[in-house]
């Protein structure tokens, strides 16, 4: 059984439609598969489809854009109820803040006289329900700026780059308690994945206010840290899951199933949000 429980879709900042994502999920043996867009449910219903054709099993989710002390920290939220009103709300808050600053991002690449618009951006997030960074990345790397998305993140665009511009995100605490109301089961992506904010004593406060797991074996882990996390985890009887954090050809050593999550961690994932769906 093998099980991955972390992609993306051309919805979010992935490269393959939802479809394919579940093609590709099949190819790669996968049994169970989580389709987790950055900030929107939009790729569900397709995915899903496509689950049911291929005898996938489709878990739905969103990987929700959080703050905790000033630093980003990926809340992964699995089947919330994709018709709660509050949930819906902040989704929307979240996108709309990700494509309002679309203009600024170009506007500050043009002032470094990198020649780029904000159509080019746009041709690059077709089906995206936000535009982000990474699309903005993929027009600079078909004008041949950058190599790859990294290269145009080391320059431009990620924190202390020149593009880059801050957007709103909830704090890590109130989307818990968001996606908790939305009958979600909430997991931390990639915990340690860009900074350690998140130390031993808020992971504990962050279960008594209802974490259910964290993404302990993901590509931006260490071994060291993945035993670390474990052992954390084990600790405070945390749910522990493995994941590839697909995003198609938009990031390199990601691929399907690179990392997978143990079965009967995913049978406890899985008694937790059984309560609402089927
Ligand atoms: P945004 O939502 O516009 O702030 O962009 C953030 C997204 O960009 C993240 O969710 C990642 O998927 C992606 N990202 C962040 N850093 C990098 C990087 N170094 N290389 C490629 N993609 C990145
Ligand atoms: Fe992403
Ligand atoms: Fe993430
Ligand atoms: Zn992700």
């Amino acid at each position: 059984m093998r099980i991955d429980l972390h992609t993306h879709s051309t919805r979010s900042d992935g490269t393959s439609p939802p479809g394919a994502l579940l093609e590709e999920a099949r190819a790669a043996n996968l049994d169970v598969v989580a389709i987790t867009d950055h900030d929107t449910t939009a790729g569900w219903t397709v995915a899903e489809q496509a689950a049911d054709a291929l005898g996938v099993q489709l878990v739905r989710g969103i990987e929700l854009s959080t703050v905790f002390r000033g630093r980003g920290i990926h809340l992964l939220a699995y089947e919330p109820d994709p018709s709660d009103p509050t949930l819906i709300a902040e989704l929307d808050r979240i996108v709309t803040g990700r494509t309002g600053r679309l203009g600024q991002m170009v506007a500050a690449l043009r002032a470094e006289g990198v020649e780029v618009t904000e159509d080019d951006v746009r041709a690059h997030a077709a089906d995206a329900s936000g535009i982000g960074r990474p699309h903005v990345a993929d027009a600079l790397v078909s004008h041949g700026i950058v190599r790859d998305r990294d290269e145009a993140f080391d320059r431009w665009l990620g924190p202390g780059g020149v593009a880059y511009v801050r957007r709103y995100s909830p704090n890590l605490e109130d989307a818990l308690a968001l996606v908790i109301a939305a009958g979600g089961v909430p997991v931390i992506a990639h915990p340690w994945g860009r900074n350690h904010v998140l130390d031993v004593d808020s992971l504990e406060a962050l279960t008594e206010q209802g974490l259910a797991g964290l993404e302990v074996d993901h590509q931006d882990h260490s071994p060291a840290e993945r035993e670390e996390l474990r052992a954390i985890a084990r600790s405070l009887d945390l749910i522990v899951t493995g994941s590839s954090d697909y995003h198609g050809t938009g990031k390199t050593d990601h691929d399907l199933g690179v990392n997978t999550t143990a079965p009967d961690e995913f049978a406890r994932l899985a008694e937790r949000f059984s309560r609402w769906t089927s």
